[in-house]
């Protein structure tokens, strides 16, 4: 390939790496960013950006955290990485010994993958080999509700929502799956019962052949940004043990407390038999994510033969990123975050309600470190975009969506900067 000489970075950049969900045609400017420490990310004329969005929801702690620093500095004087078929390490053991000390009492063995999607891809392998495994092989389809996102990978793309995600670019080569209406009551207090009759009448009629339900419990994040009832998730449950058919939680954007909860399971008090987590896993460091299943799946993949899970990513359970995700948990919970998600949940519940009685927005919704303006029009991103840096915010709308998932460690003054750029820019479309 030709190159021309003396070419500025960004010009090379923006003609030849592409962006997620971007067209290298016309592509959309991107910031240039220097450094990031505690909550701002730093441009590179210098101009500090309050970071709204903690890096697609992963960065809890913020930037630069000298915690997280140590703890990858200490791995790498022992290994950056070593391949984790027939070997082993510490990291990894500790890693997933404090994993299944915190989610849910029935979790008992642990995948590590390397990316959100591909944990996912491991959920639904783990659901339809344990069924392979009972000779029931019929059960090999998946139901979940409408609005949900679980990746970009073939088989996470086929349950996400089918008219946000992508069905319509890859009909035929997707996997056809169970699509339920999803609940619009956001609490219990709004729960009725006829809320769960769409799903309830798919996995009656297609019990035989459903292997698992997957979900994103409570909070369902990048198809839309939408809450909803616990009680539904209990029924989902009692539901999923009536007719025999493993549920899947999708843990990956709610998990490490970005919705009040550790995980947002808890807020039903129900546990999945599956379960995904990623995104805050190393508090936003480096790439790793994990399927966790209970001793029911496990014993019941090894059922009929081997039991051999068939998935092994290059990089599953690298060192670095082992080490940081286990210093990240303990900073985590050796802070007060339920106090720090709460108070960040009052602020944007007091900050953008007043956005509600503007003629451009359609709703306004806070849970935990939440905080979503819907408007009535899809945003132009770019220019809105242009509009939040102009004030100092990093956001990073989408859809007809404006919302911040901060960093825990934001404080109530920089929190502010960020919901009147919000409670700005929904005045201004
Ligand atoms: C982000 C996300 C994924 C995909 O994770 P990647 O690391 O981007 O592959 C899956 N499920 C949910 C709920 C997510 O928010």
């Amino acid at each position: 390939m030709n190159l021309p000489e003396q070419q500025n970075w960004r010009d090379f950049e923006a003609a030849h790496v592409w962006h997620p969900y971007a067209s290298m045609l016309h592509p959309i400017p991107a910031y240039p960013v220097q450094r990031a420490d505690g909550v701002c990310l730093e441009l590179e004329n210098g101009e500090r950006l309050i970071d709204g969005m903690a890096s697609w929801w992963c960065a809890i702690h913020g930037y630069n955290v000298p915690e997280l620093n140590a703890a990858i500095e200490k791995q790498l004087r022992d290994m950056a990485h070593v391949m984790f078929g027939g070997l082993t390490h510490q990291p990894a053991a500790e890693l997933a010994r404090k994993l299944l000390e915190i989610t849910p009492q029935n979790m008992n063995h642990l995948f590590f993958a390397d990316s959100g999607s591909v944990a996912v891809e491991v959920a639904i392998k783990m659901a339809l080999q344990y069924w392979q495994a009972q000779q029931r092989p019929e059960k090999n389809r998946l139901l979940t509700i409408r609005g949900g996102y679980h990746g970009d990978t073939f088989g996470a793309m086929s349950v996400c929502d089918p008219i946000g995600g992508m069905h319509h670019l890859f009909s035929g080569l997707l996997a056809e799956q169970f699509f339920s209406d999803a609940p619009t009551a956001r609490s219990d207090e709004e729960w009725h019962d006829d809320q769960i009759a769409s799903f309830a009448s798919l996995i009656d009629a297609h019990q035989h052949e459903i292997a698992a339900v997957i979900l994103e419990p409570i909070v369902q994040g990048a198809g839309g940004m939408r809450f909803y009832a616990p009680e539904f998730l209990r029924q989902v449950r009692a539901l999923c043990d009536e007719y025999d058919v493993l549920l899947i939680c999708d843990e990956i954007a709610t998990g490490f407390g970005r919705t009040g909860k550790l995980f947002a399971c808890e807020h039903a008090d129900i546990q999945p038999d599956i379960m995904c987590i990623g995104k805050a896993l190393t508090g936003g460091y480096m790439t790793l994510a994990a399927t966790l299943c209970s001793a029911r799946v496990c014993s019941g993949i090894h059922q009929n033969g081997s039991g051999v899970l068939m998935h092994g990513p290059t990089f599953m359970a690298n060192p670095l990123a082992c080490a940081v995700a286990l210093a990240s948990i303990d900073l985590l919970l050796a802070s007060p975050w339920q106090q720090r998600v709460h108070a960040i949940e009052q602020q944007l519940q007091h900050e953008l309600e007043p956005c509600r009685v503007l003629n451009s927005v359609a709703d306004v919704r806070v849970k935990g470190a939440i905080g979503v303006i819907e408007m009535k029009q899809p945003i132009d991103v770019a220019r809105m975009q242009q509009q939040l840096v102009a004030q100092g915010v990093w956001l990073r709308p989408f859809g007809r969506l404006l919302y911040a998932m901060p960093p825990y460690i934001i404080s109530p003054a920089q929190l502010s900067r960020i919901t009147t750029a919000m409670t700005g820019c929904a005045r201004l479309d």
